[in-house]
């Protein structure tokens, strides 16, 4: 089956007549075939957006959220499919999937309630009979840029708030997910989105995201993916307001008073769930010596129990791609190079003779500095470092270049409060792991991670508007700030 592009309410191919495939990851079959699109296809986007904004801008806030209520409830009808789908382009397990639409349901539900808020706020004057306030307004045309881990949600996470502060929207799927990326905007067209103002246009990053970033008539880009690629958006984009989300070297502390168990469950969903292809998936554990032993013990039982395979009946899925698989297999011998133990798993597996499958891994013994400890794996690969004191402890959390996410494992509420405040994250979990973002509070991570921005909750909207500062003068005279005569 062959998708095309969506420009100006039509779905239409690329002028280059090239198309490329996107892959089960399990099966390694092909999903469909996709417009290898050019920078024409982008500007093409760009012009109906364009042409769309006024109109879009002019339609009050509470009337675009109609719209937005309408996409929820077409995607709580199409929950299981769509769960389904990306189960068979994503790979990743079925429970996930489903929890990546209802991300995506709960993203539009949260953003339609801001139809009716969208506040600025008032103030005033320093002068006599005048009137100050701020007021929000959209950006204009804005340029989306997503990656592949949760190929509804981060789209859905970008669209939602960029809709309802009356922007339209140019989007670029990862093309490692472009199917699910093509069903998500066909449930926006069924809504009823007028003409022009969402776009999709699929294709590689080096021509079509590189036009998305460079294009002179979009103001705003909102990028999520690796750092590397993050940090040639912000080189390239000139003065366009960039929101960053980028990678995670993520972190769970379990002190020596913590309740082992429940440590171990979320040790076990943080470095596993996705196959450890969340941005915040945890890919180191500091563990206090005194409970080390014990804390490996158990986690291997766990390990021992996940079943790897398709996500339908499984607990492990594929990762998503050969090179996905290379870089987890890569890491492997960095990390018994560098003298880490490896406790279990570091070998790809095969199912039918097919996929891109990894067994579960865990390095123990590891410092620090390895490489293994400080680079984004993004697979389902674990490094365990012991340590003596919480303050070791927080010093090793926070001596990696990213900043995403945190979590501790303690009953003392002293190391509690103090771990919210030291570790360098822009996320931080007490007694449970660190995944779990819920769309109604801020998302995203300080250093590495991120260039402050903020995706979700209230913060999501900040990215996608402007502030205009009004003075309203009813004196009828000239008056002058600042005491000027
Ligand atoms: P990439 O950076 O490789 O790709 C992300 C997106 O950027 C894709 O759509 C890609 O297109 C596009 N792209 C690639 N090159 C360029 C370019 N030169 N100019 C513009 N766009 C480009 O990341 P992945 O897709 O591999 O995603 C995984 C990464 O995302 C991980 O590092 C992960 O930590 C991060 N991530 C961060 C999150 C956060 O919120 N902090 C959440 C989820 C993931 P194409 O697919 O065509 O190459």
């Amino acid at each position: 089956m062959e998708y095309k592009n969506y420009i100006n309410g039509v779905w239409v191919s690329s002028k280059t007549g090239k198309k490329f495939e996107s892959l089960n990851p399990a099966t390694e079959e092909v999903i469909g075939k996709f417009q290898k699109s050019d920078r024409e296809d982008v500007r093409k986007a760009v012009l109906s957006a364009k042409n769309a904004f006024p109109a879009w801008r002019d339609i009050p806030a509470p009337k675009r959220a109609e719209y937005l209520w309408k996409i929820r409830d077409l995607l709580i009808k199409e929950k299981e499919r769509l769960a389904r789908l990306e189960v068979k382009e994503m790979g990743k397990v079925i429970s996930e999937a489903r929890g990546d639409v209802q991300e995506a349901i709960d993203v539009f539900e949260y953003m339609a309630g801001e139809g009716r808020r969208l506040f600025g706020n008032t103030t005033k004057s320093e002068l006599p009979n005048k009137f100050a306030m701020t007021v929000r307004n959209p950006i204009g045309v804005v340029g989306l840029i997503a990656p592949w881990n949760f190929p509804i949600a981060i789209p859905a996470w970008k669209i939602a708030p960029a809709l309802i502060c009356g922007n339209t929207i140019v989007f670029k799927p990862s093309s490692d997910t472009p199917l699910c990326a093509i069903e998500l905007i066909k449930i926006i067209e069924k809504a009823g989105i007028p003409r022009g103002v969402v776009n999709l246009i699929t294709g590689s990053g080096e021509d079509v995201g590189d036009e998305i970033i460079r294009n002179k008539d979009i103001y705003a880009v909102s990028f999520t993916g690796s750092k590397a690629t993050g940090e040639y958006v912000l080189k390239n984009a000139g003065i366009k307001k960039v929101g960053l989300e980028l990678g995670g070297k993520n972190v769970i502390i379990v002190m020596d008073d913590a309740n082992l168990d429940l440590a171990v469950s979320g040790v076990l969903f943080g470095a596993f769930g996705t196959t450890g292809q969340r941005c915040t998936a945890t890919s180191r554990v500091i563990v206090h010596d005194k409970i080390k032993k014990r804390f490996e013990t158990e986690l291997l039982k766990r390990i021992k129990k996940l079943k790897i395979g398709n996500g339908i009946s499984s607990d492990v899925g594929p990762l998503i791609n050969k090179s996905a698989l290379e870089k987890s297999i890569k890491y492997i011998s960095i990390g018994k190079k560098e003298g880490a133990k490896l406790l279990c798993g570091g070998k790809p597996r095969r199912i039918n003779g097919k996929g891109f499958f990894f067994e579960p891994t865990v390095f123990t013994n590891c410092r620090s500095g390895m490489k293994i400890c400080q680079e984004e794996i993004f697979g389902p690969v674990l490094s365990i470092l012991g340590v003596k004191s919480f303050d070791e402890a927080v010093k090793v959390a926070n001596g990696v270049e990213y900043g995403l996410s945190s979590a501790i494992y303690t009953e003392n509420m002293n190391y509690a409060f103090q771990a919210i405040e030291k570790l360098e994250t822009g996320l931080t979990y007490i007694n449970s792991s660190t995944i779990g973002s819920e769309v109604h509070l801020p998302f995203g991570g300080v250093k590495g991670t991120g260039n402050g921005t903020r995706e979700a909750g209230i913060l999501g909207i900040e990215e996608f508007s402007e502030i205009k500062t009004v003075y309203f003068d009813y004196s009828g005279k000239l008056q002058k700030a600042q005491g000027l005569k």
